[in-house]
């Protein structure tokens, strides 16, 4: 039976394990962390993060053919394929600090994997990481080897959050990157196997390992490349008296551009387009390519005015003042069907509204009081478990996830329930403008023609 061990039992680690597992009976897959609360919580009824269908992947095999397990070691130790999938965040302090990747977590589970193996692996990069990293992984492993071959493999994840299951069942292609020897390819036809078992051969591309290593961040910057434009576009439709949606659709019809990915917000946030792209600016200013680096930088900076814009418009037109007004923040999550706040665009959003001494009302429905309370880092807004509540007595209202519950709402209610005028903030151009203005409401949507 092959053995499969993933380091790290994070968003990715535990879904992409757990599709494994269902997918191929035949091979056993132990999914390892460090931190004991998210293993505990991976072997609980409550699983450690919210994903539409995971529960019942994981409930379907855990405990036959998978596992999570804090005994790191061990099982790295007994397997023959071992995925790494841990954090790779933004560096803090030190050289390219606020730009590169922190490959801290990397390299001590590489260190680890060589002081406890004892008979070849294939070592598999899950996590988003630069181009050339593999180069490193081989110098740890190969430097603090016994006799041990090791082939490393690039096999980047580009599952989204909020329809992880579906994208893993589902992928538009999986990518594995290897090295152009025997072992090296050897090893990308075993991990081949093992997606064969449900992945299409059209859909599996294989390719060198820089390629692989890059293609992950080049396709996250191209992804949030497109939120800026069309959020710099929405800019410009409301300088201009044109709809955003309508551009969006018009330009989506033309096959070159299509239609997804067009829709203009708040900004993007999650925890990967902000740090990957930074990411890429890094290795492009260290591979002397200060203009590509530059070119890259304004997709942040795009978002970052997008997010201040909306706090602008918030303030601007609640007759330039928020000091001492109820704002109910409607989703906090960086978007649906996740509980994810990491970068989300709601922590700029409340950072701004606090700024300016509003009360802010805090409601979503997957988010937690704790998670909210670590992010702002500060206790000056409350969080509720109820829409309506976070309304309740509110001058404005803000949208900021496009969260399904949030089109049915009664806004009829709600307006009932506020000071008035009763504003509408729609970071996400959920709600149906037209019917909220009918009954009283004054409305932003973004990138639409304004209120007279
Ligand atoms: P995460 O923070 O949710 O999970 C990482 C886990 O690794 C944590 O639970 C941490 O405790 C564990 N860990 C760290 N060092 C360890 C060690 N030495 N031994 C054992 N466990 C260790 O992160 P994530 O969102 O799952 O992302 C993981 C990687 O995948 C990142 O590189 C990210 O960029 C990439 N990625 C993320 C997504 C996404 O949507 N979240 C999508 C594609 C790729």
């Amino acid at each position: 039976m092959v053995k499969i061990c993933c380091i790290g039992a994070g968003y990715v680690g535990g879904p992409t394990m757990a599709v494994i597992a269902i997918k191929c009976p035949a091979i056993e897959v132990v999914v390892v962390d460090i931190s004991k609360p998210r293993i505990d919580a991976w072997n609980s009824d409550t699983l450690p993060i919210y994903e539409p269908g995971l529960d019942d992947v994981v409930k379907a095999c855990r405990g036959k053919n998978l596992f999570f397990s804090t005994d790191v070691e061990k099982h790295v130790a007994e397997a023959d394929i071992i995925f790494v999938s841990v954090n790779t965040p933004t560096k803090t302090r030190g050289l390219g600090a606020g730009k590169a990747a922190d490959l801290t977590y990397w390299e001590s589970a590489a260190r680890m994997i060589a002081d406890v193996s004892k008979s070849d692996k294939i070592v598999v990069e899950k996590s988003t990481v630069p181009v050339k990293t593999a180069e490193a992984i081989e110098k740890i492993l190969t430097h603090n080897s016994k006799g041990i071959n090791y082939q490393i493999l690039s096999n980047p994840e580009f599952l989204a959050e909020g329809t992880a299951i579906e994208d893993l069942f589902k992928p538009d292609r999986v990518l594995i990157g290897g090295r152009e020897t025997p072992g090296g390819q050897k090893a990308v036809q075993a991990l081949k196997e093992v997606y064969a078992h449900w992945v299409p051969e059209a859909n599996i591309i294989t390719t060198n390992l820089w390629s692989a290593e890059l293609s992950k961040l080049a396709a996250n910057a191209f992804l949030a490349q497109r939120i800026s434009s069309v959020n710099a576009m929405s800019a410009l439709c409301e300088a201009t008296g044109a709809n955003v949606s309508e551009v969006s659709y018009a330009i989506g019809k033309d096959s070159r551009i299509g239609p997804k990915f067009l829709n203009a917000s708040v900004g993007f946030g999650g925890s990967c387009f902000q740090k990957d792209i930074l990411n890429l600016v890094y290795i492009c200013e260290c591979n002397g390519l200060p203009e590509v680096a530059n070119y890259w930088k304004q997709v942040i900076k795009i978002n970052d005015y997008q997010k201040s814009r909306f706090v602008n418009r918030v303030v601007s037109s609640m007759f330039n003042t928020v000091s001492g007004k109820k704002i109910a923040v409607l989703g906090f999550a960086f978007k649906k069907d996740t509980g994810d706040t990491r970068e989300t665009p709601a922590i700029d959003v409340c950072k701004g509204l606090v700024g300016d001494k509003a009360q802010v009302s805090i409601y979503d429905p997957q988010v937690t009081e704790e998670q909210i309370q670590r992010d702002l880092a500060m206790n000056k807004v409350s969080v509720v478990w109820d829409a309506y509540e976070a309304c309740k007595g509110a001058h404005g209202v803000c949208i900021l996830t496009e969260w399904d519950e949030f089109k049915k709402l009664d806004y009829q209610k709600i307006f009932d329930n506020m000071q008035k005028p009763a504003f509408v903030f729609d970071g996400r151009n959920v709600v149906d403008a037209e019917k909220l203005r009918e009954m009283g409401f004054i409305v932003y949507s973004i990138g639409k023609p304004l209120d007279g």
